[in-house]
C-alpha cells in the first residue's frame, strides 16, 4: 500500500484542481484529511474502497435562477444552490444561507463541514448545505417573501422529509423558513413539517432550536473546561456576531455565571466592561433588525468600534459565532497573549488554519465547530423526531436533550482524540468520531 500521507496529498491536489477557485472549500477539506492518517492506518479497507475520494464528491449539486421582483417592481435575479454533500446517515441535513458572499465554494465548504459535525451528533442525517447570494438586509418583509417564494418554487422539487431537510444559517431564520415552508405547503398540497427544521414552535418546531447552537457551544466549553479542572464560572468572555447564535450563547454565558464584555456585527463591535446588557441586546437585534453601533447609542458606557478587531479586548473565553476566517493568528496570538484559555467555535469555520495551529501550540482548550456547534443540527433533528411523531415536547425536555447531546459529543471526541495519540486534541477527535461513522456506513452501502 502505497504511503498514507502522500496518498492523502494526492488527494487534495485532486480536490484543489476539480475544484477550482473554491478556496474555502479547499481548507476545509484539507482541515478534515489532514487528521485523517492514523484512522486509515488502521483501517485499510477505507483507502482500498475509496471512501475519501468519495466523501469529498458532493452525491449532487443543484444551481438555480431565482428571479423576483423588488418593491419597486424592478426584477431582480439571484442563484440559489443545494448541495448535497452526503446521504450515507439519513437523508441531507443543513441550513440554507443568504448572504451577498455566497457562491459554490461557500455552499460546498459548509456542505462538507455539515456532514461530520452531523456525523458527530449521532443523529440519523446526512450533510448538505444551501443558500443564495441574495442579501435579505435592508430588505422589507414583503420583499424577502416574494425572494423566498421564487427559491422555494425551485427547490421544493429536490427536498422532502426523507430526502433533504433544509433550515436557516446566516440570512435565514425564523420569518425566512415561514415564507420557504408556506410555498412549500402551496406547491405540493402537503403539510410535511419534517421537510425544514428551525421553524417557529407555534407551527411544528422545536422550542429550543433558536437557542440550541448557542447553548450548545457553551455547555461543550464548560465540558472541555471541566475536563481541565476549571470552570466558566466567573470568566470574562468575548463572543463575536450578534446574531442568534451569538445572542444565545451570551444567555447561557450569563446563566452559568461568566461575564461576556463585547459582541460584534459586520460593521464594527461594542465594548462594554459592565457586561452586555441582553435586553437591550435582544431588542436590537431581534425585534428592530437594527445594528450593533445603536447598542452604543442606548448605552453610554459602551464603546462602539466601527472596522475595529473584537479579538483585542481582553479575555479569558472566545466564543467566534459569526463567520468563517474571522479570527486569523494574529488575533489568536493577541487572545493568547492576553490570557484566552478556551475557544468555542459557535460559526462554521471561524478560525484560520494559522489560529488553530497557534492555539494548538499554546496547548488552550480549542473547540472546533464540527462539535462545539453542532448543537443546533442536532436540536434540528429533535425537531424532526417530533414531527414524524406529531409530538411537542417542552422546553425542558428538549434543552435536557441538547444538554446531553453536548456532553456525549465532548467525551466521544475527547476520548477518541486521546485513542489516536493526541489527547486533548479535539479538532483531531471531531473529525475521527465523523468519518468513521460516515465512512462505516459508505462501506456497508459498497459502491454508491
Ligand atoms: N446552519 C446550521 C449549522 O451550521 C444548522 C443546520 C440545521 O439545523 O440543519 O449547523
Amino acid at each position: 500500500m502505497p504511503d498514507i500521507q502522500a496518498r492523502i496529498e494526492t488527494i487534495f491536489e485532486q480536490v484543489v484542481r476539480r475544484n477550482a477557485g473554491e478556496r474555502e472549500f479547499h481548507q476545509a477539506v484539507k482541515e478534515v484529511i489532514e487528521t485523517l492518517g492514523p484512522v486509515l492506518r488502521a483501517h485499510p479497507e477505507y483507502t482500498e474502497h475509496k471512501i475519501i475520494e468519495r466523501i469529498c464528491e458532493p452525491e449532487r449539486q443543484i444551481i438555480f435562477r431565482v428571479p423576483w421582483q423588488d418593491d419597486r417592481g424592478e426584477v431582480q435575479i439571484h442563484r440559489g444552490f443545494r448541495v448535497g454533500f452526503n446521504s450515507a446517515l439519513g437523508p441531507y441535513k443543513g441550513g440554507l444561507r443568504f448572504h451577498p458572499s455566497v457562491y459554490l465554494g461557500i455552499v460546498k465548504f459548509l456542505g462538507f463541514e455539515q456532514t461530520f459535525k452531523n456525523a458527530v451528533t449521532g443523529m440519523p442525517i446526512g450533510g448538505a448545505k444551501g443558500g443564495s447570494d441574495f442579501d435579505p438586509k435592508g430588505r422589507s418583509d414583503a420583499e424577502v417573501m416574494r425572494f423566498c417564494q421564487s427559491f422555494m418554487t425551485e427547490l421544493y422539487r429536490h427536498i422532502g422529509e426523507f430526502t433533504d431537510v433544509p433550515a436557516g444559517d446566516i440570512g435565514v431564520g425564523a420569518r425566512e423558513i415561514g415564507f420557504l415552508f408556506g410555498q412549500y405547503k402551496r406547491i405540493t398540497n402537503r403539510y410535511e413539517s419534517g421537510v425544514i427544521t428551525g421553524k417557529d414552535p407555534r407551527w411544528g418546531g422545536s422550542l429550543v432550536r433558536r437557542e440550541a447552537t448557542g447553548y450548545g457551544v457553551v455547555y461543550f466549553v464548560e465540558e472541555m473546561l471541566k475536563a481541565r479542572g476549571e470552570s466558566i464560572e466567573g470568566k470574562t468572555c468575548v463572543v463575536s456576531g450578534s446574531g442568534n447564535v451569538a445572542i444565545y450563547a451570551m444567555e447561557k454565558l450569563e446563566a452559568l455565571g461568566a461575564q461576556v464584555v463585547a459582541c460584534s456585527d459586520s460593521n464594527g463591535f461594542v465594548h462594554h466592561p459592565r457586561g452586555i446588557h441582553l435586553a437591550t441586546l435582544k431588542r436590537l437585534k431581534e425585534a428592530e433588525r437594527r445594528r450593533i453601533r445603536d447598542y452604543a447609542a442606548e448605552r453610554p458606557d459602551a464603546k462602539y468600534v466601527e472596522a475595529g478587531r473584537i479579538w483585542d479586548v481582553p479575555c479569558q473565553v472566545a466564543l467566534p459565532c459569526a463567520t468563517e476566517n474571522e479570527l486569523d493568528e494574529r488575533a489568536a496570538r493577541t487572545l493568547l497573549a492576553n490570557g484566552c484559555v478556551a475557544v468555542g467555535e459557535g460559526a462554521n469555520m471561524p478560525v484560520t488554519p494559522g489560529g488553530v495551529r497557534a492555539f494548538q501550540a499554546a496547548g488552550i482548550a480549542y473547540g472546533p465547530g464540527k462539535a462545539a456547534n453542532a448543537g443546533g443540527v442536532a436540536t434540528s433533528a429533535l425537531e424532526m423526531q417530533q414531527n414524524a411523531s406529531r409530538d411537542a415536547w417542552t422546553f425542558e425536555y428538549t434543552e435536557r436533550r441538547l444538554h446531553e447531546i453536548m456532553r456525549r459529543i465532548h467525551r466521544d471526541c475527547h476520548e477518541t482524540a486521546a485513542e489516536f495519540g493526541c489527547p486533548g486534541n479535539y479538532v483531531v477527535g471531531a473529525n475521527i468520531v465523523g468519518f468513521r461513522r460516515v465512512a462505516d456506513a459508505m462501506l456497508a452501502f459498497g459502491v454508491v
